[in-house]
């Protein structure tokens, strides 16, 4: 069975693009700035709030408490190897199989959890007025899922899939039912002892049980070259997406990033971007992030107990 790692690409530009995504995917954050006392942060976090509207980026860490594991932290998800990158996806189809049987069973898991207290915070902010959306990089869509109106996911959502070579796009509840049908004792056979969902969607199988899944074609050209329609390290956010969420940033009035690192650069540039137009900024995290020395608050907090504090600040 060939391993994760696809280290050579014939193309130069693809091999140069694959290494710069897994520097991405491989960036540490460090301590860089001393936090915020408690106290102090929840009360700046309540002032940008009654100067409406914020806007709120969102990553992995809003999720964690509802049984999915962020990236960068202690248990995360890269203590755990990896993810593949955008390049290997497209140029092997091993890999692509591979993705397939691990999603299989991972989106049972993702299914399966339901969104939590920071989730719901965010829906109540939503609801008063007082924020402009959330620009989440989860592809969970458990924002949605609590109610939020205004969510954009920067790095799209498990419930489409793409084909690579006719670009139709598929729901990924069909592609489910056609993967079931052409693998239909895989899920109960699988070992599923200590499987834990990855953020993007995925658990760790083992190699024999990836080896005996079976791919299917795009239901248009027959492609086995589905993707789910997710950003991977190593891709771009859709030029359309980022257009609209950069116009939310321009009406809002500051930002608080909540549970994320901000370790990738498409959630970061929303902190140098506000900082460039001079809006105040909140961090609410559970651990070092890349924008820390950036922001004007950096509030190291379980996020769901800091956005409950935010609420009765606020008196909702
Ligand atoms: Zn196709």
């Amino acid at each position: 069975m060939q391993r994760f790692d696809v280290t050579e690409f014939a193309d130069p530009a693809i091999a140069m693009a694959h290494k710069s995504a897994v520097r991405s995917i491989e960036r540490v954050v460090h301590e860089t700035a001393e936090p915020t006392p408690p106290e102090e942060a929840l009360a700046r976090v309540v002032e940008q709030l009654r100067n409406p509207k914020a806007l709120v980026i969102t990553g992995a860490g809003v999720s964690t408490a509802s049984g999915i594991p962020d990236y960068r932290s202690k248990n995360g998800r890269l203590t755990k190897g990896r993810p593949m990158t955008f390049q290997e996806f497209a140029h092997s189809p091993n890999q692509v199989r591979r993705y397939w049987a691990r999603a299989f069973v991972g989106i049972q898991f993702m299914r399966a959890a339901e969104p939590n207290r920071a989730h719901f915070a965010l829906v109540e902010l939503e609801r008063a007025g007082l924020i402009r959306g959330i620009v989440t990089q989860n592809v969970d869509g458990l924002h949605t899922e609590a109610g939020a109106k205004n969510v954009i996911a920067l790095h799209g959502d498990m419930e489409q899939v793409v084909c690579l070579d006719c670009g139709a796009l598929h729901e990924r509840s069909l592609i489910d039912a056609a993967f079931h049908h052409a693998n239909p004792t895989f899920f109960g056979n699988v070992n599923k002892r200590g499987l834990t969902v990855n953020p993007d969607g995925d658990v760790e199988l083992d190699d024999a049980d990836v080896e005996r899944f079976r791919m299917i074609g795009c239901p248009v050209c027959g492609s086995e070259r589905l993707k789910p329609n997710v950003v991977y390290f190593g891709e771009n956010v859709p030029k359309a997406r980022r257009v609209l969420a950069d116009g939310w940033l321009d009406e809002s009035t500051s930002v608080i990033a909540v549970g994320t690192s901000l370790a990738v650069m498409s959630g970061y540039k929303f902190v140098l971007d506000a900082r460039r137009q001079g809006k105040p900024i909140a961090v609410i995290n559970g651990g070092p992030g890349r924008a820390d020395a950036k922001v004007d608050t950096l509030w190291r907090a379980d996020v769901g107990a800091a956005l409950d504090d935010v609420l009765d600040g606020l008196g909702l």
